[in-house]
Parts: structure tokens; sequence; C-alpha cells
């Protein structure tokens, strides 16, 4: 979850090129915390995010860090807003995020990287509240109905997913709720009622009930139409998202033939990009791993939905899956893996050497654990060539990157 405070003054250049002149003001830039390049330029920016990359991966270890592939405008980038519902001390209800480290409630109303229209549905829906009578949950009394919302918005396509995070399913007048909601934002396709009794820091629960529209929002990136649903995972910046991707595509060198592994491949997109690529050079086949079951089946309707044959999914822990692979004597040609933050295991790094593949493309949210098994593969005959950092997530430390390892 992230979050920033209002915007005092907009600092992008006419045409953007991200010339943040370094005097974003943010109200709530401290007690936040995530936003912490807000007093750099962008540039500034990017050139800290390179000397992080160089830091995080050992000397020698690439052969090559490229400059970060920046955004031209890096505002309002999040396609996805998670807030917190709370009471203030006079009872009021208010939404924002967590303050650092603590459970305090920081009231949030625009944020300088969140999607404006997600913050408004938000305050819309703080503003409802008192009339149709919806008590906000207490973390201490373990009362109240609502908890958090999320909204997610498609970038290309408009449509807008809005989920109600409640602790119980009993959820008075929801109808009219909704209905009064869609009343004040028509742009609303979707809105899913996500039950969660935990008392852990996870949002999401298990159960969920669609209130209004198909359940699901839709996304087009790189010419692939994607099915989103609450809780699967999806790039929160589609706009660096088609450019690292792209960048991925490209340092795999499909010519048609290839036997390509999409590794933690979530709702599919990379391994669906590769296997159909409208226009280009793509693989011969594609076998895609992913933990999560709601992300399987978004991604199995996504290929059909794009009309994609030669790609197979399967719902397994990759590294398991992979080490079965490799005890059977499979091959591969191309390997894409684009494993979370704590990055990949050794398991996984042994048996996909075992597999043989000619290039490993290795997509990474954190040059920390990125550097650490580029130095496992290493070991394993793999070299990392190029590395190309790519900013998804301007004004804060955050980098990704994108690196191609050789045999
Ligand atoms: N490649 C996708 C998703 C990347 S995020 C994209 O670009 O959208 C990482 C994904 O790894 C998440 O979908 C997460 O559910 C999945 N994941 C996490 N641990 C896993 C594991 N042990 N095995 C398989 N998938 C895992």
């Amino acid at each position: 979850m992230s979050g920033t405070g209002k915007r005092k003054e907009k600092n992008g250049t006419e045409n953007g090129v991200g010339k943040g002149t370094g005097q974003n003001r943010c109200v709530n830039q401290k007690r936040c915390g995530s936003c912490r390049y807000l007093s750099l330029t962008y540039e500034q920016q990017l050139a800290k995010k390179e000397e992080y990359v160089r830091k995080s991966l050992e000397k020698g270890l690439v052969k090559r860090i490229m400059p970060v592939i920046g955004m031209e405008d890096p505002y309002h980038y999040r396609n996805k807003v998670t807030a917190v519902f709370a009471r203030d001390r006079k009872g009021n209800p208010v939404s924002g995020v967590y303050e650092g480290g603590t459970h305090n409630v920081l009231p949030v109303e625009e944020c300088l990287i969140e999607d404006a229209l997600a913050d408004k549905i938000i305050g819309t829906i703080r503003g409802m509240l008192k009339s149709f009578k919806i008590w906000i949950y207490d973390e201490d009394t373990r009362r109240g109905l609502l908890r958090y919302v999320l909204v997610r918005r498609g970038f290309t396509t408009g449509q807008v997913m809005v989920v109600l995070v409640t602790a119980s399913p009993v959820f008075p007048s929801k109808k009219n709720f909704v209905q009064a909601l869609l009343r004040e934002h028509p742009e609303i396709t979707t809105v899913v009622q996500n039950i969660n009794p935990r008392t852990d820091s996870l949002i999401l629960g298990d159960r969920q009930q669609v209130l209004y529209g198909k359940g699901y929002i839709e996304d087009v990136l790189c010419g692939c139409t994607f099915r989103i649903s609450p809780s699967s995972f999806y790039q929160i910046n589609p706009v660096q998202t088609e450019k690292l991707y792209g960048k991925a595509i490209e340092l795999a060198a499909l010519t048609g033939k290839e036997k390509v592994i999409d590794a933690y491949c979530g709702i599919g997109t990379i391994g669906l990009i590769a296997a159909s690529r409208p226009g280009g050079r793509k693989a011969g086949s594609v076998l895609s791993i992913e933990l999560n079951p709601n992300a399987v089946r978004d991604a199995i309707t996504n290929a059909k939905r794009n009309g994609i044959e030669n790609v197979r999914f399967f719902r397994a822990d990759a590294g398991d899956f992979m080490v079965k692979m490799a005890a059977q004597g499979e091959r591969a040609d191309v390997l894409f893996m684009d494993p979370p933050r704590s990055g990949s295991t050794e398991a996984f790094m042994r048996s996909a050497a075992k597999l043989g593949p000619e290039r490993i493309v290795y997509i990474s949210c954190n040059p920390e654990t990125l550097g650490r098994d580029l130095k496992v593969f290493r070991r394993l005959g793999y070299q990392a060539g190029e590395v190309w950092p790519v900013d998804m997530f301007p004004w804060t430390e955050s980098c990704e990157a994108v690196c191609l390892l050789s045999h």
C-alpha cells in the first residue's frame, strides 16, 4: 500500500518528460513514507536508482548496467489504490494509509502517484457511510463492517473496479449503496464485496460476492487484453509495464520455434505476449507457472480471450514445478522469471539450469535479491549480460530491472 497527501504544485513540464523540479509538496510526505524522493528532480531520482542497482550487484556480476528507463509523466501512475478506513477522535470516518510502521490511519484525500479518479471514488464512499449507517470496522473491538476499499482502473480500457472489504458478509442496504455510488461515479464498471474477518495484515479475504458488473476489469498491454480479478497481481504502472515487458521480450530474441517457460506468471501477461506478439516474432510454445489459483484462472481466460493456443498454465509452486520438470529430463529454450520481492529459490534455479535454456530473462522488483540470485546462476554456468533498470515507481526508492542471462 502506498500513498502521499495533497500535491500543491504540479512540477511536470508541459510535455512531461519527467522534469520534476524537486519541489513537490505533499502534506503527508513524512508520515506516509512512500515517496522518499519528493525533494529530488526526476533526473536525480533516476540517477539514484541506477546507483541502487549498481550497488546491489556485485562488481563483475553483470556485463553492463544500462541507464534507467524513465517515465514521461511520472504522476498518478498507480492504477490500484487501497485505502484503509477508520474513525478519527471525533468519530468521523477517515480513509488513507497506515502511518509508517504503525496502525494509525493517516487520512489521504489525494496523492501525487495514485490514480486521481480512484482517490475521488474513495472520498465519495467515505462521504456516503454516515447516511447509509455503515459502521467502520474497529481493529481493537473487532466490531463494525467496512475495513478497506480497493479501486483498480484499467489504463487503456478505462474500466473501474471497486472492492469493498468488509469484516462480515452482512452488508445492510448494499443494493442502495451501490446504486448511489454508481450515480456519483458512472465510470465504475464493477463492484465486489470481499469478506475478510481475519486479524492479520492481509487486505483481501478468501470469500467475495459480486455486487455489480462482472467482478473483474480488463486492460490492454502490448496488444493483448487481460482480465484482472480483485486478488490477482497486476503491475501497478501500466505505462512503464509496456516498456518493461517490451524489453524482456526483446532480450528473449524469440524466432518462432522456442519452447518457453514463464515462471511466476501472475495472470499470464509475459507468456501470453511472448506467445502471440501481434506483428512480431514469437515463442513456439509457452508453459506458464503461478501459485495463486485466482491468477491462474484469469490467465486461462486471458489465453482464450486473445485466441492464444500455444500456452499452457500450471498452478504450482514454481520451485517444485521446475524440480519435477528437471527430474523428468524436460528441456526449455528460454525462461522468463518474475519472482516476488523475496526473489527465487536455489531449488528453482538449480532445476532451471538443468532444463538448459539458452537465455534466461530475469525480471526483478528488488535489486538486492536479483544480486543474490545472479550469483547463484553464475555458479550454475549462466552469465548476466545487460541489466535494464525500469522506473515503475517514480518518487519512491523502488526500482525494477530486467536482466538477460546466457549460458
Ligand atoms: N509476471 C507477472 C507476475 C509477477 S509478480 C506480471 O508481470 O504481472 C510475482 C508472481 O509470483 C505473483 O503473481 C505471485 O502470486 C507469484 N508467486 C509468488 N510465489 C510463487 C511461487 N512460489 N511459485 C509460483 N508463483 C509464485
